[in-house]
């Protein structure tokens, strides 16, 4: 077994390496496979755990987790190592584990997009947001463009002396920065912030912001709503048109067992779900009401809040997002879908409730000294929030760095902090993926209808009934029958040698069945049983033969049963 660390951000080989490792170790568990590469090259990886002698994965509910699309958010891939861990380890010492890994299956990548995330980990690292690939312009442009300027390993803020500056030091804590007052003329010293970095084709008096070179979004990338460039920055030419999300949609296209899928983000602390560019009221009543269930589950076991990204988690008050994972999942392909934003500091910090987008563009000063506090406590003093020190640029003269550490305080739970953070969503994932629908053998039987003839052949009528054990109905969602994006049960009888069907087909087409979602109340319930449904066909055959029946649905899985004609036979 490999020795896996979960208060670490694996670089792409050391994380080639631990899948390898184990795969290898547990291989009645888990496969590993490439689903492409990426714009230079590196392997996408696809893990798929499931318990194979329970039968074939794609013949079993399934849940998805996508982690790391975006490049700084290395802890989603920390955390989907950390999933794989907890079921290989778990199956046959927990419960939820081996049931979960006996009747489902679990399909991880663990990184979407390797070159960005080799970058940031670089030992002089670039923080973006996308993939390797320039975009929408090949060449860069002019402006600052953020880099470790001093080769210290960290990409910081530098503040410049300047008397038209719109922050100064605040009275309580000198190393942190508060707006002036509006009215203030006062002697300073006044600064001004910018991302530590250096500017192409400086004019000694104007310093604008350079357009990133690598100005591609993959979460923007995705088919359902998606808008060019004009409307929704980072969207690239076209959907699907990056070697990474195209790997991804083929692989999640090829899997129509899926019932959910989760993408692992960061930050925020919470569980966002559908629609990012829609209401609530653009959701079926069922759906919304599921969701809503499953973000109970959600928040009781991670503590983290479970919220619409259109009403709670805007970037911009008036503007909308699209072309993200969770709104193509559950909008085109009917699962129930979800983005993780792991990990926030500020309820570290004490502070209460607090909006997730709009805190950042306002809060009290009393929020950013209680995260200060935080920060030279837990961290370390000097490491999460840097004191400003005095460094020569190139190009702007004296200037000093300094400031959060954003990477590694907000973009990513500090290492001692990362685990505990991580380890309930595995918990999370688990106990999601056992609300699939299933499907398990109610009952069987052949009744003698008929009696033996000349030919030595009766009547008979063989009746397969099967339940949906699990708590969603086998279409999932009301969206997925919608899109047309599931079919309904079948049930195939198969015939052996003398023996055939009196009348009818052999393939039967059964409908949907119900799950428990949407029971809440006991209050005026009434449970008719669309839970369940049978299969008859009428057999001609000898007294004797064995027929098998297969009843089969995308979502819901397999259930074979051979039913011998006898008198009456039951199983
Ligand atoms: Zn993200």
């Amino acid at each position: 077994m490999p020795d896996l660390r979960f208060d670490h951000l694996y670089r792409h080989e050391e994380l080639t390496e631990a899948l390898n490792g184990l795969a290898a170790e547990y291989p009645h568990l888990m496969t590993l496979e490439s689903i492409g590469t990426s714009y230079e090259g590196r392997d996408i990886w696809l893990a798929t755990m499931t318990n194979a002698a329970t039968g074939s994965h794609h013949e079993k509910p399934a849940l998805f987790v996508e982690a790391n699309i975006h490049a700084t958010e290395v802890t989603g891939s920390t955390a989907a190592l950390h999933l794989l861990h907890h079921l290989v380890t778990g199956h046959g010492e927990d419960e939820n584990v081996s049931r979960v890994l006996d009747t489902r299956c679990f399909y991880v990548v663990p990184r979407l997009n390797p070159d960005g995330v080799e970058l940031a980990l670089a030992d002089r690292p670039r923080y973006l947001r996308s993939s390797a690939r320039p975009w929408p312009r090949a060449e860069p442009q002019d402006g600052l463009v953020e880099e470790d300027v001093d080769g210290d390993g960290r990409i910081l803020t530098m503040r410049v002396p300047d008397a038209n500056g719109p922050w100064k030091a605040c009275p309580e804590d000198p190393r942190l920065l508060v707006a002036r007052d509006p009215d203030e003329v006062g002697p300073g010293p006044y600064w001004r912030l910018l991302p530590e970095g250096r500017i192409r084709n400086y004019d000694g008096v104007l310093v604008p912001l350079a357009p990133r070179l690598e100005g591609l979004d993959l979460n923007r990338q995705f088919p359902a709503g998606w808008r060019t460039e004009g409307d929704q920055a980072g969207a690239g030419p076209y959907p699907g048109s990056e070697p990474e999300i195209r790997a991804l949609l083929q692989a999640v296209a090829a899997r129509p067992n899926l019932c959910a899928y989760i993408a692992y983000h960061t930050f925020g602390g919470v569980h966002l779900r559908p629609y990012s560019d829609h209401d609530d009221d653009h959701l079926p009543t069922s759906d919304l009401r599921t969701f809503l269930e499953i973000a109970k589950l959600a928040t009781a076991i991670t503590g983290y809040r479970a919220v619409s990204v259109y009403h709670d988690f805007r970037y911009e008050p008036k503007e909308i997002i699209t072309g993200a994972s969770d709104d193509w999942a559950y909008d085109h392909l009917g699962v129930y879908a979800w983005t993780t934003e792991f990990w926030s500091p500020i309820p570290k910090a004490g502070i209460a409730e607090h909006k997730f987008i709009e805190w950042f563009d306002d809060h009290p000063v009393a929020d950013d000294l209680a995260l200060l506090r935080w920060s030279d406590e837990t961290v370390g003093r000097n490491v999460g929030y840097v004191d400003w020190y005095p460094f020569e640029h190139p190009q702007l003269g004296p200037v000093e760095l300094g400031g959060w550490h954003f990477f590694r305080v907000w973009s990513n739970p500090p290492p001692a902090l990362m685990e505990a953070e991580i380890a309930p969503h595995a918990d999370f994932a688990v106990r999601h993926l056992l609300l699939s629908p299933r499907l398990e053998l109610h009952n069987a039987c052949a009744e003698l209808v008929g009696a033996l003839g000349d030919s030595g052949l009766a009547t008979w009528r063989v009746r397969v009934v099967v339940d949906n054990t699990g708590w969603m109905a086998t279409n999932v969602t009301e969206r997925a029958l919608e899109r047309k994006a599931v079919r309904p049960v079948e049930a195939e009888i198969t015939l052996p040698d003398g023996c055939h069907l009196a009348a009818g087909t052999p393939r039967l087409e059964l409908g949907q069945l119900g799950g428990r979602a949407l029971k809440r109340s006991a209050l005026l319930a009434s449970d008719p049983t669309d839970d369940r449904t049978k299969a008859e066909w009428v057999v001609r055959g000898p007294a004797g033969a064995v027929v098998a029946v297969e009843v089969r649905h995308q979502r819901g899985g397999v259930v074979r049963v051979d039913v011998e004609l006898d008198a009456i036979t039951e199983s």
